[in-house]
C-alpha cells in the first residue's frame, strides 16, 4: 500500500472530469486501498481519485468514529435528492479551510462496489454531504465553488501563499 500525494486548490488538475470505470480490476482495487490509506493518514473522511491525480470515477469515504467502516464507490450516481442541509465542509485539497455549504439532506446513490457489483444505497446527514462532495471532485468541482467569488479569491491567495512557503 502507499500514501498518495494529494493535489491542492487551485491546481488545475483538480478540474479534470473523471472517466467512468468500464471494468473493475485489481488495479482499481489497489487504488482503493491506497486511497483509503491516504485518507486515513491525512486524516480525512473522504477522498476522490481526482484528488490524487487519477481521473477515474472512484471515491472512498469513512465517517465512522473508529475508522473501520470504509466505503468505496465506483461510478457513483445520485438517483434522488431530497431536502436541504448546511454543513461546515472542509477538504483535503483545500487544507485548513472550513466553510458552510448547502446540499441535499437525503440522497439515493447507485454505484459499483470493488467487486464490480451494482449497489444502491440511501444516505443522509454527514454521509450524504460527504458523497455529494466527493462526486463533485469527480466532476472537477470543489466546495469553494459554492462560495462567493470574493471568499474563493481569498482562499486561493491564502493557499497559494502557503504553497510558496512550503517550497
Ligand atoms: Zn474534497
Amino acid at each position: 500500500m502507499a500514501i498518495l500525494n494529494i493535489l491542492h486548490f487551485p491546481d488545475d488538475r483538480l478540474r479534470t472530469k473523471a472517466q467512468a470505470v468500464t471494468e473493475v480490476t485489481d488495479k482499481h482495487r489497489t487504488l482503493i486501498k491506497n486511497l483509503l490509506e491516504t485518507m486515513y493518514d491525512a486524516p480525512g473522511i473522504g477522498l476522490a481519485a481526482t484528488q490524487v491525480n487519477v481521473h477515474e470515477r472512484i471515491l472512498v469515504i469513512d465517517i465512522s468514529e473508529e475508522k473501520n467502516e470504509p466505503i468505496a464507490l465506483i461510478n457513483p450516481e445520485i438517483l434522488e435528492k431530497d431536502g436541504d442541509q448546511e454543513f461546515d465542509e472542509g477538504c483535503l485539497s483545500v487544507p485548513g479551510i472550513y466553510e458552510t455549504v448547502h446540499r441535499a439532506e437525503k440522497i439515493r446513490v447507485k454505484a459499483l462496489n470493488e467487486k464490480g457489483e451494482n449497489i444502491e444505497m440511501n444516505a443522509e446527514g454527514l454521509l450524504a454531504v460527504c458523497i455529494q462532495h466527493e462526486i463533485d471532485h469527480l466532476d472537477g468541482k470543489l466546495f469553494v465553488d459554492y462560495l462567493s467569488q470574493l471568499k474563493k479569491q481569498r482562499i486561493r491567495k491564502k493557499l497559494e501563499k502557503q504553497q510558496r512557503n512550503a517550497m
